[in-house]
Formats: C-alpha cells, structure tokens, sequence
C-alpha cells in the first residue's frame, strides 16, 4: 500500500518483508509520532547471517546508535549503517514483542502474534525460518537504562510525526519491518509505519552493486 508516490505503509500491528541491494537506503518514517518499528536484517545470500544486538553494541561500546553508527551481523560484517536520524533514540536489547510477551507481561488469555509472529510471518517466503528471528532493531524505541542498576523502563518514543531514521544496505539483504504491536512501546496506540527505498548508492555508479557479488562468489558455501 502507497502513502504516496514511492512511500508505502505497513498498517499498525502488522509487517512486511522486502530486499535490499546493497547502495540502497531505506528511510524508516514515524508519520504519526510515537510509534515504533521493528527492523530486522538477513544477508540475502546466506540467511544465516543476520543483524546482532551483541556485536554491534559491544563495537559501539553504547547502547544508543545513531548517525554513522554500522549495524553488525553476527560474523562482525556491517549490514546496514544509519545515515540520517531525526530522533537519535531507538532499542537494539530488546526482543520483538510477541505472543509470549503479551501472555508474561500484560497477562492476555488470547495474545496477539506480535512483531515476532508478523516478522515470522513476513520472512517466511524468504526461507527465514521463525527461530532465526533475533534482537530487532527497534527503530524509535526509547527505553532509558539506570546506569548504576541496569534498571530499564519502556517509554514513549521519543519520534514526533514525520521523523526518520535512513539506513544504507552494504550488503544484498532481505529485511523485515514492523509497525509494532505493543501498547508499552507505542505510549498506548497502534499506528502505522511508513517506509521508502532509494535504490543504488547516490552518486556511485551500478558497478558498486557487482562488488557484493564477487564478495560473496569468494566464500565457500554456507561460510
Ligand atoms: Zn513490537
């Protein structure tokens, strides 16, 4: 679906897979404010490589990323680095929420399948198998740390309507994104989540995308 010319939505508590090349950039859109997005991504030529929490945070050495920052996988190859971000709070500790989430935290008898069963769900018909699924970027979620407890809390996005978060691919990726489906994380709505696709490296020539190629032609299989 097109919010407009070249922007598509995903409709609250839902979610959607696609593929980058690598010099693509994908702009992540909070068009209402306070809403946040789960983002996942795999090497779409190896799907066992995929974005880790663990790796990109202990490079960083901070838990909060933002413009400049590389998202690692979990063979210390940068996926996706963010390249432009209005807001400068998102969560890379926490799992998607899921049906589990909601029947342990909000105590549901009859949960909903969360950014978990919608990124399963979604990933699916990529060969993305659900156990795959790790720690999801979560683009404009603001969850404050006590330092000297490690004490966290879940706050509202700290996101106003129409704020971003671009990520240029530096690999060829399958990605998955949610509109997140937990009242916590969203300041007790569902809304939806906007999201575009610049295709090729600006300024940079198709050739850039061959490179990813020949990389990859130089593993061994399933290395
Ligand atoms: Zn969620």
């Amino acid at each position: 679906m097109c919010a407009d010319a070249g922007t598509h939505e995903i409709a609250p508590r839902s979610g959607v897979a696609f593929t980058l090349d690598k010099g693509d950039r994908l702009t992540v859109i909070d068009p209402r404010g306070e809403q946040v997005a789960d983002l996942l991504a795999f090497n779409r030529h190896d799907l066992d490589e995929v974005i880790s929490s663990g790796r990109t945070l202990d490079y960083a050495s901070r838990i909060y990323l933002t413009t400049g920052d590389p998202l690692y996988s979990n063979r210390s190859n940068v996926l996706l680095r963010i390249v432009e971000d209005t807001v400068g709070r998102h969560d890379f500790l926490l799992t998607p929420c899921s049906a589990d989430t909601f029947r342990i935290i909000y105590g549901d008898a009859d949960p909903h399948r969360g950014c978990f069963g919608n990124l399963a769900h979604a990933l699916a018909p990529y060969g993305v198998a659900a156990d795959r699924i790790p720690v999801a970027f979560n683009c404009f979620m603001n969850v404050p740390v006590d330092g000297a407890t490690g004490t966290f809390t879940v706050e509202p996005p700290l996101s106003r309507a129409g704020d971003h978060i671009t990520f240029e691919a530096e690999r060829d990726l399958v990605i998955g994104l949610t509109a997140c489906s937990a009242l916590q994380s969203n300041n007790g709505s569902f809304k939806p989540i906007h999201y575009r696709i610049e295709r090729g490296r600006p300024g940079e020539p198709i050739e850039g995308a061959r490179e990813s190629v020949a990389d990859r032609n130089a593993l061994p299989p399933g290395a």
